[in-house]
Formats: structure tokens, sequence, C-alpha cells
């Protein structure tokens, strides 16, 4: 069985169909991407995976239980935005710890994680500097190691990496590979960089209109493509 099943997932805004019966599992410790045109439904599947926003039907089941109309904070799931939001005032090490000493962890097993966290995301003595101290890059490192400390069972992320330059974006996605093997969290994934996407996922989920168009390896839709939008699709970056 599948970790994580997405049944007749289904978005309406008024009369707007963000989502349209969406259907796709992820397997333990996979690497998915959702690719897809501005306005396709990305951010609204991962926001209703969540919590952030109640489908309109559908079945969202992680670890088993469905888990439509739990609360963010109970769904064993982080989101990474490109919007980072670290705590001004609060050290690299207490960023990175705030959720664990919320939810009860005691100070030393609090730091044994933020160290492993540090060298996971190649920071580490960067314990006591404040977010202004960091470059783009490296305040990324101290979000997505934030988002990993608590080793969610699923990790989304929306478009983390759109604010930092092309160079360095396409270095931290391949970087986000090597993480994830390392972590073995499943990730799901939304990017415009179909090309980096393309080279680091495991499949890709194709999305227009609020519908799935194709899911597979990128060879799969590079070389099978179900219809004229993925081959288009999957064309542009060649
Ligand atoms: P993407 O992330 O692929 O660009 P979104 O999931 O943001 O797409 O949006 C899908 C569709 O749903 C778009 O037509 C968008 O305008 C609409 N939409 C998204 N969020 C809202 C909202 N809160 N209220 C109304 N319409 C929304
Ligand atoms: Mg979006």
């Amino acid at each position: 069985m599948s970790d994580i099943t997405i049944h007749g997932l289904r978005k309406e805004f008024g009369s707007v169909l963000a989502v349209d019966d969406v259907d796709f599992d992820i397997t333990e410790g996979e690497f998915i991407s959702i690719l897809g045109p501005s306005g396709s439904g990305k951010s609204t599947i991962l926001r209703m995976i969540a919590g952030f926003e109640s489908p309109t039907a559908g079945e969202i089941r992680i670890g088993g239980d469905d888990v439509v109309g739990n609360p963010p904070f109970e769904r064993d799931v982080n989101m990474m935005f490109q919007d980072l939001a670290l705590f001004p005032h609060l050290t690299v090490a207490e960023n990175i710890a705030y959720g664990l000493k919320q939810g009860g962890v005691p100070a030393d097993e609090r730091e044994d994680r933020v160290q492993e966290m540090l060298e996971i995301v190649h920071l580490e003595g960067y314990d006591d500097r404040e977010p202004h101290e960091l470059s783009g890059g490296e305040q990324q490192r101290v979000a997505l190691a934030r988002a990993l400390v608590n080793e969610p069972k699923l990790l989304l992320f929306d478009e983390p990496l759109a604010s930092l330059d092309r160079k360095l974006r396409q270095h931290m996605q391949i970087e986000l590979q090597q993480i994830q093997h390392e972590t073995g969290i499943t990730f799901l994934y939304v990017t415009h960089d179909q090309e980096v996407a393309m080279a680091v996922s495991d499949r890709l989920i194709v999305l227009n209109d609020g519908q799935i168009e194709q899911i597979g390896t990128a060879e799969e839709l590079y070389d099978e493509p179900n219809n004229s939008f993925v081959a288009n699709f999957i064309g542009d970056i060649n």
C-alpha cells in the first residue's frame, strides 16, 4: 500500500474549479514533483494536503488515515514556502529547534537534532548566527533544516527556490535530492524549473487546468507522452 493516497481530490473556489478530481499515490521515500502552467492548481493541491485549505471533495490518506478535517499540526506534514519566515531575532539553532521546543522535546535532544540537521544542510558552526547575517541560499538551508527536524512523513515544497538566481536554484535543487536520499523523507515538490525537476525526481505529475495529464518518470513523460499537452509541455525544456 502507498504511504500517501490522494483520491477524488477536488476544490472549487466559487465558480472556479481549481482542482478537478485528482488521484495519485506517493510511495514512502519518493521525490515526486508537480509540474504545470501557472493557475493549473499546483499550490491548491499542496495547501489541501498541508491542511491550509479544505477540499470540496476527496480523500487525503497519510499513513492509512484520511486526514481531511484534521488541523495542519496533526498531519505529520511540513510545508516550505518561497517566503521563508525565519524568526529574525532567533539564532539559526533556535530557529531550527523552535518546533521541537514547542513540542516539549528536552534541551539535550534538541541540541543533538539541531547539530544533525546543520550537518545535513551543510551549515556546521552556524548555530549562533542570526538570519540577517546569512545569504539567501543559507537562509533556505536553515528553513529546510527547520522543516526536516521533526522528521515529517511528507515534506511539501511550493516553489521554494523561486527567489534565488538560476545557478543557485539549480545547485540547491540537486542538493535537495541528496538531502532527500540522506533523510529518506518523502518530498512533494512544486516548481517551474522543469529541467531540474526532470533530473532529480523519481516521478513527475503533469497538471493542466486542475487535472492530471500524466504521472510518470522523466523518461516515460519524455518518450511516451499521453497527449500533445504533455509532449509540448515537456518539449518546452529542450
Ligand atoms: P498554481 O499554483 O498552479 O499556479 P493555484 O493552485 O494557485 O495554481 O490556482 C489554481 C486556480 O485556483 C487558479 O484559477 C486560481 O486563480 C484559483 N485560486 C487559487 N486560490 C484561490 C482562492 N483563494 N480564491 C479564489 N480562487 C483561487
Ligand atoms: Mg502556485
